[in-house]
């Protein structure tokens, strides 16, 4: 069928508007027809060229050296509108949120209780189906790759049944699409990754779509303060709103005119990374406000190919600190996105308020400008 989609078709192109052909679903594949796209900021990663994989493993994986021709979008939410032989986690006319880590169910990671880590997710950024490793989007001649094996910028989805997750319909699907990456992966780095407990302190760098659900993440858990730190000022105010209880346009001045008195002079028992992209220095400076002890979790992406960390290896190690990566909050998508929309639907999590913009599959460029210049939280594609 034909479907529209917004697609990059190189690295700085713009995002426009296609008409594609997609393929009906193979055997473990579903189409779903979408209802909402979040807006993350990864997909900027994607046309800045900072989020790829090594053109040795594209090629590889999917025979092409370049994830270009892609539909972009891996937050997503719709219902199920046909179902290929096999598939036995969804019916048609069930909602769904989408999910950028594929959850089999089979491999070593999914039932050692990991399935953030699923093998199935090795060929995420290539771009064909997962099932078998072909195409189901043409554009013209042209297979068409998708983001996270997703594409959730189009009216309908063709994807792998691993790649979705049955929600309740009486469930928000705008809630739903925000919850599928972003929101969950910001909460889980507090309470999962970051592990944090009753009567911490927390910093929180970075205050869009992850950093917000950091921040609430960490109250969940008990934290006695975070601290907000965002250069953006209007990103602190709603931080505050959202509970914050501190907030600093730099990690230097949170250190030297909030952290002192707040823990007497201890530092924070957890350092979320939520900014939108991480560097090198970013590192050093969210340890040297971390507490002897303490967790430095980093959750917000780098470029693909940045391999250098700026870190004072010797306070690292006299400080008794530890750096930890996540993907996903280190949570299982199928129990965290349910879990956290029934948190939303009872008045316990705040997502309505970190959506500042909707936007509609034509204005995807003018939602990525809005982003890069700070003045989005998130925005969302309604279908
Ligand atoms: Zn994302
Ligand atoms: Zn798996």
């Amino acid at each position: 069928m034909d479907v529209r989609a917004s697609i990059l078709s190189e690295v700085h192109g713009p995002w426009h508007t296609e008409t594609i052909e997609i393929d009906d679903p193979h055997p473990y594949e579903v189409r779903v027809k979408m209802a909402y796209s979040g807006m993350c900021h990864s997909d900027l990663h994607l046309q800045t060229g900072a989020l790829s994989q090594a053109p040795v493993a594209l090629e590889m994986i999917s025979g092409r050296p370049t994830m270009f021709p892609i539909i972009g979008g891996h937050e997503g939410s719709g219902v199920v509108e046909a179902v290929g032989d096999g598939v036995t986690s969804v019916k048609v006319g069930d909602h769904v949120a989408t999910s950028f880590i594929p959850s089999c169910g089979k491999c070593e990671y999914c039932v050692s209780g990991r399935p953030y880590i699923c093998d199935m997710a090795a060929g995420t950024l290539a771009g064909p189906m997962i099932s078998d490793g072909t195409w189901r989007h043409h554009l013209g001649d042209t297979n068409v790759n998708r983001m996270c094996n997703l594409g959730t910028f189009a009216d309908y989805i063709v994807v792998h049944e691993a790649s979705v997750i049955r929600v309740e319909p009486w469930y928000d699907l705008r809630a739903a699409a925000l919850l599928s990456c972003g929101i969950s992966t910001g909460f889980g780095a507090a309470v999962s990754r970051g592990g944090v407990k009753p009567g911490d302190v927390v910093a929180v760098i970075g205050c869009g779509g992850l950093g917000s659900a950091a921040i609430q993440g960490a109250l969940h858990a008990g934290a006695r303060a975070v601290v907000a730190i965002d250069t953006n000022q209007s990103k602190i105010d709603r931080a505050m709103k959202i509970g914050a209880t501190h907030g600093s346009t730099t990690t230097l001045e949170a250190a030297f005119t909030i952290l002192p008195d707040l823990t007497w002079g201890k530092n924070c028992d957890v350092v979320i990374i939520t900014v939108g992209e991480a560097t090198s220095e970013i590192i050093e400076q969210a340890r040297s406000i971390t507490a002897k002890g303490g967790v430095v979790v980093a959750a917000g992406l780098a470029a693909w190919d940045q391999t250098s960390v700026e870190l004072n290896l010797f306070m690292f190690s006299m400080m008794n600190q530890e750096l930890r990566g996540t993907v996903f909050g280190s949570e299982a998508p199928r129990i965290q996105i349910p879990r956290l929309l029934r948190l939303h639907n009872e008045g316990k999590f705040m997502i309505d308020e970190l959506v500042t913009q909707e936007y509609s599959l034509d204005e995807v460029q003018k939602g990525y400008d809005d982003l890069a210049s700070g003045e989005n939280i998130r925005g969302v594609i309604r279908f």
